[in-house]
């Protein structure tokens, strides 16, 4: 079965001293680096999904004047409100400095219209527009995802969730991935969700 290695929104504002940092966001980065190695060793595709924001974007609390980790709707969507993060071009939009992305054959944008989060790396969170994620896999024949990145309970469990209703079987690496944890226990829950939908958990040494 051919199986890629998607890498979700390794960031620098989702590590130490980001924007909207991830507790321990720091620690995935080795066992993406090992993976992507694992990936490369056979010859199978690697892919990363970036969280690409304009600067006026509404999911953004000061530009829709609304609290920091509060929820609200932004049209018609539930929507947390967060912090200003992962603005196009700016360096908390790049890759982590120790992820080896020279490695990554393929990188696809998200969130980049104003009035639309997008969680998930295949759709917006209305599922109105694409970002070809889905398109891409199809023209390479890619049956199986392997995924890990940031944050468990928001990118990581809409990617899963979708890759799955897309029909792709999917492996989730947990040691790979960390969660917000706005209540304690989201991070567990969304494990839960993905595997109760058909996920694997798996850890880097089973890959
Ligand atoms: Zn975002």
């Amino acid at each position: 079965m051919n199986n890629a290695l998607l890498l979700v929104d390794l960031q620098n504002d989702f590590c130490f001293n980001g924007a909207l940092a991830v507790p321990e966001g720091d620690e995935v980065i080795k066992v993406a680096n090992q993976a992507i190695h694992n990936f490369r060793r056979r010859n199978q595709p690697i892919i990363a999904s970036l969280d690409w924001h304009p600067a006026n974007h509404k999911s953004f609390a000061v530009n829709s004047g609304t609290q920091v980790g509060e929820s609200g709707i932004l049209n018609g969507l539930p929507q947390v409100w967060w912090p200003v993060h992962c603005v196009e071009k700016t360096q908390g939009a790049m890759l982590h400095q120790q992820l080896e992305k020279e490695y990554i054959n393929k990188l696809f944008v998200k969130g980049c219209d104003c009035d639309v989060d997008s969680y998930s790396a295949f759709f917006d969170n209305g599922k109105q527009n694409s970002t070809g994620l889905n398109e891409w896999l199809s023209g390479q024949k890619i049956e199986r995802l392997t995924i890990l990145g940031l944050a468990t309970d928001y990118c990581v469990k809409y990617t899963v969730l979708d890759g799955l209703r897309l029909g792709y079987a999917v492996d989730v690496v947990i040691d790979g991935c960390r969660g917000v944890n706005l209540r304690p226990n989201d991070s567990n829950n969304a494990l839960l969700e993905m595997q109760a939908e058909g996920a694997r958990l798996l850890k880097l040494e089973e890959i």
